[in-house]
């Protein structure tokens, strides 16, 4: 197995795009500079491969950050997306195809009843927001570091000083006033919690429910539970963020696997089958009040897109019952023991690997890790390290130790080999 790639034309590419677009991307983790090296361009790709503009073709984990949980290109969801496009791209009127999506959504995940379409996950949590907002008459919101909601301003907040302290930005250009009006609180610290919502009426409690926007980091057992009971005895709605988790690691999302029920859930990913296509929802009556049924008011020129629709039912339609996920967590798991022989193999002892059906994260630490400040305090350099290695010998990683891998239905035990023979090399290289 060749340990170098050649990138000649990625470079070219890459040359000519830092001219014209910030970093050469459309968004930032594409860049590959926490892994210290230079974007890679993608040709096209098939199943669970990706062939880059080099020819070069790798096993691949990303998947796109997540939508794509049947691989890339599935014959079934390309047709159904030329089958639309035929058809007329957008119409700024509904479609039966919405209808049936909701539909499936609904039948799927317990705790809708109704819900609206977006473009973005962003544009549903920003949504979302507003709705629980609306509906509290409160304007404060309650999230966890390391939880990511897309970029709404409000959300880009990181912990003020002190515990349950108002939120500060966390970017340039978030005006401190919004920012303040989230408060960032440590994940699986039910002390934290406590100490917040005495201090703070809030509109939402809003978590991933399976956090994976800081490397995977799984709630402690109970904590999703005491997240509905607070948020019910402090008069707030329980939002969950399921863009990752929904549809991904069970039928029923990760609501479904804990059986704990939000009053709000936000989707994407997944529910695309790899368009542009996210949603929020809830109950019945919560979601009447949005516009037009209601006051709340929320617009998309493309929500409900034919084509991102399209896919998305054909998405869900390849994941009936629960044979896929089993298939995906038996996978995922032969990808977690593979990685962790690989480790042992090179006698490399300073890692901890997380999963959930469909998830994995390789944490690059001596101990587990249960929030934000302990994958902030992995090793990033030997994950970089790893993880270009990794890409030398054919197997494309999220570049970036905070980012999940994303096993698909695509990929085969053969896959699984192939990476975890790239994965032993790479840590052999990195040093014990
Ligand atoms: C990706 C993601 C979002 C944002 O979705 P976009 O479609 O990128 O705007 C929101 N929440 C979670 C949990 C995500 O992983």
């Amino acid at each position: 197995m060749t340990a170098s790639l050649t990138d000649t034309r990625s470079a070219e590419h890459y040359a000519r795009a830092i001219a014209y677009l910030p970093g050469g991307v459309n968004s930032p983790v594409r860049a590959m500079r926490s892994i210290g090296r230079d974007p890679i361009f993608v040709d096209r790709a098939e199943g669970a491969e990706l062939i880059d503009v080099d020819h070069n073709r790798y096993v691949d984990w990303v998947c796109s950050w997540g939508p794509l949980i049947h691989g890339h290109a599935h014959p079934e969801i390309v047709a159904a997306v030329c089958d639309a496009a035929q058809r007329g791209t957008t119409f700024g009127a509904p479609t039966a195809a919405e209808v049936d999506l909701a539909e499936e959504v609904c039948r799927r995940l317990p705790s809708v009843q109704m819900l609206r379409m977006t473009s973005s996950g962003t544009e549903a949590s920003m949504s979302a927001i507003r709705l629980a907002r609306a509906a509290t008459g409160r304007t404060k919101l309650l999230k966890f570091a390391g939880a990511y909601h897309g970029h709404v301003d409000g959300l880009l907040a990181d912990a003020g000083s002190g515990l349950a302290t108002q939120g500060i930005p966390s970017s340039p250009g978030v005006p401190a006033g919004v920012a303040a009006d989230t408060i960032v609180i440590p994940w699986n610290d039910p002390a934290a919690l406590d100490e917040a919502l005495a201090r703070h009426e809030v509109a939402a409690i809003l978590a991933e429910p399976y956090p994976a926007n800081m490397g995977l980091v799984l709630p402690a057992a109970g904590f999703l539970e005491l997240l509905r009971e607070r948020a019910d005895a402090a008069g707030a709605l329980l939002v969950f963020d399921e863009v990752i988790s929904g549809f991904r690691v069970g039928p029923g999302g990760a609501q479904g696997l804990a059986g704990v029920i939000p009053d709000l859930t936000i989707m994407g990913k997944v529910i695309g089958g790899g368009l542009p296509a996210a949603a929020y929802g809830g109950a019945r009556e919560l979601m009447r009040r949005i516009a037009p049924e209601g006051d709340v008011y929320q617009a998309g020129t493309l929500s409900g897109n034919p084509l991102a629709v399209a896919a998305g039912l054909t998405s869900l339609a390849l994941l009936q019952g629960e044979q896929p996920y089993v298939k995906l967590a038996a996978t995922t798991a032969a990808l977690a023991e593979g990685l962790r022989d690989a480790a042992a193999a090179a006698g490399y002892e300073g890692v901890r690997i997380a999963t959930a059906p469909g998830l994995l994260t390789v944490f690059f630490s001596a101990g587990p890790v249960t929030d934000y400040d302990g994958a902030r305090a992995c090793d990033l350099d030997a994950y970089a390290a790893w993880c270009r290695g990794l890409l030398a010998r054919g197997v494309y990683a999220p570049a970036s130790q905070f980012e999940a891998w994303f096993p698909s239905l695509a990929h085969t035990p053969e896959h699984v080999a192939r990476t975890v023979a790239a994965a032993t090399a790479a840590f052999a290289e990195i040093g014990a």
